[in-house]
């Protein structure tokens, strides 16, 4: 069994989608075991996104992370990390397969509603950057 972190961003949030997006992790067999909604600083949101800090979208994303609220949250199963990454699709929603969540909310390849993690270490490390071990259970 393993957990990703998920993060359903500034444009899902403001539109709502957050029980439609939460359906498509829990048909798929993710179960949400942590879960809030916190609105970043554009520094909060740049720390977290600082592997992409040299890209020439880091600014535009940092800014668009932080334009109002996220639902942060901890989703658990079999093969979590891969799985989430299915059900989100492909980063542009014009190359995402039929029926995921990007292809059906996205709205750019820079709003695209949902961040997963991509591999076990980032995992760890985005978990612990925004749940403590006290609200894991
Ligand atoms: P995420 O890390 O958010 O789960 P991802 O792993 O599919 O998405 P990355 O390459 O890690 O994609 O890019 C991180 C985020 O940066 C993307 O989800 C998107 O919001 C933004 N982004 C990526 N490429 C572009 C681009 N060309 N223009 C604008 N924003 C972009
Ligand atoms: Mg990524």
């Amino acid at each position: 069994i393993e957990r990703t972190l998920s993060i359903i961003k500034p444009d899902a949030t403001t539109r709502n989608l957050t029980g439609k997006i939460n359906a498509k992790f829990e048909d798929a067999g993710l179960r949400i075991v942590a879960q809030k909604r916190i609105q970043l600083t554009k520094a909060q949101a740049g720390e977290f996104y600082k592997v992409h800090a040299e890209r020439p979208f880091y600014d535009e994303l940092t800014t668009f992370m932080a334009s109002a609220p996220v639902v942060v949250q901890v989703l658990e199963g079999e093969s979590a990390i891969a799985k989430n990454r299915e059900v989100m699709g492909a980063t542009n929603p014009a190359d995402a397969a039929p029926g995921t969540i990007r292809a059906e909310f996205a709205e750019s390849v820079g709003e695209n509603s949902v961040h997963g993690s991509d591999a076990p270490e980032t995992a760890k490390e985005e978990i612990a950057y925004f749940f403590s071990g006290l609200e894991l259970v």
